[in-house]
């Protein structure tokens, strides 16, 4: 995503407060969306287990997508 972009969408959504990551403790931007069944499969913690859809900062992205390769390779053993 270019600088010109998030200028962009953050003049669009001036109504909307932006997207902060829902990991507990992280109040970083969030980079990443996605599905509460994808999220819930890792050890990620949320400050609202309730979400339908959980925002990641590029970091707990980056945990995220380690965990669940480790899901993946753990499934072939299966
Ligand atoms: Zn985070």
């Amino acid at each position: 995503m270019s600088q010109s972009d998030i200028v962009g969408m953050s003049l669009a959504n001036h109504d909307n407060t932006q997207d902060v990551c829902d990991c507990a403790g992280c109040d970083k931007p969030a980079e990443r969306s996605l599905n509460i069944k994808q999220v819930a499969k890792t050890s990620l913690k949320l400050k609202d287990p309730g979400v339908r859809q959980v925002h990641l900062c590029k970091e707990h992205y980056k945990a995220y997508k380690k965990e669940s390769k480790t899901d993946r390779e753990l499934d072939a053993y299966y």
